[in-house]
């Protein structure tokens, strides 16, 4: 039987800290090291299911150049990803009310080209600091649900299985998005 091959470009988004590094590389090593650094970097990685040999591309911005304002380096990166990961963190709040208006933009971008649904995942993270939880599962959950988007909650710290449904959903739902073209 024939593998297929299929690239899946993903971006990922949010406000300083809330661990967009830490769950990139959670999913790619399965480990959690502490420090991430702020390095520009596309990451790519294989997926192998169901017949499919998928290359995920990732690209983890640094958070200098994470601004909702229309650059023309923010437009390319739009344009170049498929789907789209918003992460917040739970213990922070304005680092998830910074992300309706980025969802907003991402949708305009995307969606005036075409009729198909741009694949976003909504991602609140560090949920082991329950503790310091000051944006309810409820809210992100009405949120992505109000912007037609996927929700998680996950750790980056303590499990691989969170940033694993991330992104391997996405990219997932990425190439059932290009095969229905
Ligand atoms: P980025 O700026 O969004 O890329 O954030 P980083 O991935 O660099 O993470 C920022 C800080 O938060 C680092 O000190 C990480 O160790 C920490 N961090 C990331 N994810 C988690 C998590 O799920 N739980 C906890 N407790 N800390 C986390
Ligand atoms: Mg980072």
């Amino acid at each position: 039987p024939t593998t297929l091959k299929m690239e899946a470009n993903v971006l990922v988004l949010g406000a300083d800290s809330v661990g967009k590094s830490a769950l990139t590389v959670r999913f790619l090593t399965r480990r959690f090291i502490g420090e991430y650094g702020d390095m520009e970097f596309i990451y790519s990685h294989s997926l192998a299911m169901e017949g499919r040999e998928i290359h995920v591309h990732i690209w983890d911005i640094p958070c200098s150049q994470d601004r909702v304002d229309e650059s023309s380096a923010k437009e390319k990166r739009v344009q170049w990803a498929d789907g789209f990961i918003l992460v917040y963190s739970i213990c922070d709040r304005a680092s998830f009310n910074v992300l309706r208006p980025k969802v907003q933009v991402i949708k305009a971008a995307k969606e005036a080209l075409s009729q198909e649904k741009v694949p976003i995942v909504i991602v609140g993270n560090k949920r082991d600091l329950h503790h310091r939880r000051v944006v309810s599962s409820e809210e992100g959950r009405l949120l992505a649900l109000s912007m037609d988007c996927e929700f998680y909650e996950v750790s980056a710290a303590e499990a691989y299985h969170g940033a694993l449904m991330v992104f391997q959903g996405l990219a997932e739902r990425i190439c059932e998005a290009k095969l229905a073209l």
